[in-house]
């Protein structure tokens, strides 16, 4: 058997078209420009990558985009006051602090000065409690492009049996609880998890978000099992450096039924998904209802 390849790059640009059919809407309609400011502290290079790239996929939606670039031995104080300012701006509709900061910066104070509204990460604990609760959440991006990969594939999730390796707030809890939302069974393992191995062959949905290369081999697999491999890492083999995931991926497509490359699976999703966050922000903030197919 070997599996469907799961295609993030191109359900990717299928979303970022819907966010710029949204955009468009929302400026002839309404005269709305959802716009979506990005805070960077600090000259690190791959932050500014990131950043950059952010800023010209949300051009490319036709949205506005706001870069804000900071000294990196800047005050905790004047953070503050520019994401106050930015949390008053009716213009922007989405803040993105780009991670990691500088030592000396708190990044859970930074996400706690965020208006919850526009915290287009959904890193916010207000915006975690409403996910937990069954209120209306920005949804971190990620777990967010997870879930609308595995919709597409699979239907309805209702029933089946999920299992998430991984407990971080950004992507592991958040994936937890949408899985939960579209009534499947959860567990959540992590580095305590007795028999691994035996606890995700129980899965009909395995979603590994672990940051180790290629950790989840075959052996982890139910035959036919549906697999999201949200890991990002930077390998060297034989001098050369290349992208691999948390799933071992020759061995898991001889077994699973559908899986995520890397890269071009989860990777592309999770701008996409910030794209579709800041539109729905900019919706919910002028009591729009909120877009088809871009929420959880
Ligand atoms: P993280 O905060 O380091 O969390 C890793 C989780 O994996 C922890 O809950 C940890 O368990 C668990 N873990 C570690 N070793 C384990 C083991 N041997 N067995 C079982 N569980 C284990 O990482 P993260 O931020 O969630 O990111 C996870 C991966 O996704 C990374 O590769 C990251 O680069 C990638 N990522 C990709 C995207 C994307 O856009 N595709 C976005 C975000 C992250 P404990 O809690 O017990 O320590």
């Amino acid at each position: 058997m070997t599996a469907t390849i799961i295609d993030g790059k191109a359900f990717a640009a299928k979303v970022r078209g819907k966010v710029a059919e949204h955009v468009a809407r929302l400026k002839a309609d309404f005269g709305i420009a959802p716009g979506l400011a990005v805070v960077l502290v600090g000259t690190d290079p791959a932050s500014e990558v990131y950043v950059r790239n952010k800023g010209i996929a949300s051009r490319e939606t036709g949205m506005n985009s706001f870069e804000h670039k900071l000294p990196a031995d800047v005050t905790a104080a004047a953070l503050y006051a520019l994401i106050d300012r930015l949390n008053a701006d009716p213009t922007v509709h989405g803040i993105l602090v780009q991670f990691p900061v500088p030592a000396h910066l708190s990044e859970t104070e930074i996400v706690a000065r965020i208006d919850p509204a526009k915290d287009v990460d959904g890193l916010h604990i207000l915006n975690a409690g409403l996910l937990a609760s069954g209120g209306k959440a920005m949804v971190s991006c990620t777990p967010l492009g997870c879930l609308m990969l595995l919709r597409d594939q699979l239907g309805s999730l209702s029933g089946m049996n999920a299992v998430v390796v991984g407990r971080s707030n950004l992507v592991g809890k958040p994936m937890a609880q949408l899985l939960l939302r579209e009534s499947c069974t959860v567990t959540i393992a992590h580095s305590r998890t007795r028999e691994l191995a035996s606890v995700c062959r129980g899965a009909d949905i395995l979603v590994a978000a672990v940051g180790r290369p290629q950790m989840i081999t075959c052996d982890f697999i139910r035959p036919g099992a549906t697999v999201i491999d949200v890991g990002i890492n930077r390998v060297t083999h034989e001098g050369k450096t290349r992208l691999v995931g948390d799933v071992d991926f020759a061995s898991a497509v001889q077994v699973a039924g559908a899986i995520t490359p890397v890269p071009g699976g989860v990777g592309p999703m999770t701008i996409a998904c910030l794209l579709a966050n800041t539109v729905t922000a900019a919706c919910r903030a002028n009591d729009l209802p909120e877009p088809e197919g871009l929420t959880a």
